[in-house]
């Protein structure tokens, strides 16, 4: 199974903000939208990513006044991505090899979707059982 065939599932749909945004706005919108992570784009163009953990981090470390500091100043800027071809499976390795739970999906420098690991996680499961309901049936018809 490769990453367009869980965009085809759950959408395109990437939910964003911009570096000079607040942490506030980012809390406000993770907590509305049920999700872990924003992508921040700046003039449209990926920028960084923040997610919860990086708002715990930083309220931790520097106390809850730094929700009203900008995203700039706790995204990860450095993001990795992947493309609608690649497999599932190479995409859950980097991200438990990285530690991390999402990843932007870009082509040819677009944005076009994000998966997460809940989203890859149902998806190994959807394949693992497909594969036991054709063993089963082979079996039994063999
Ligand atoms: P997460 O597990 O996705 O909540 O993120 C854990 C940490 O990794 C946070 O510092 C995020 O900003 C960062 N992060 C999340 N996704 C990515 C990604 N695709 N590339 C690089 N860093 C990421």
């Amino acid at each position: 199974m490769i990453v367009a065939h869980i965009l085809a599932s759950k959408g395109r749909d990437v939910a964003t903000t911009t570096p000079d945004k607040t942490i506030s706005a980012v809390v406000a919108e993770l907590s509305a939208r049920k999700i872990g992570a924003l992508v921040v784009l700046e003039r449209g163009r990926l920028a960084g990513i923040v997610s919860e953990r990086d708002i715990v981090k930083a309220i931790g470390l520097r106390g809850a006044g730094i929700l009203d500091d900008p995203v700039s100043s706790i995204m990860t800027r450095d993001v990795v991505t992947c493309r609608e071809s690649d497999t599932i499976n190479g995409v859950m390795t980097r991200m438990t090899r990285r530690r991390f739970r999402h990843m932007p999906v870009v082509e040819d420098g677009d944005l076009v979707g994000i998966i997460s690991i809940g989203d890859v996680v149902k998806a190994r499961i959807e394949e693992v059982e497909h594969e036991a309901d054709e063993l089963r049936t082979y079996i039994a018809t063999a």
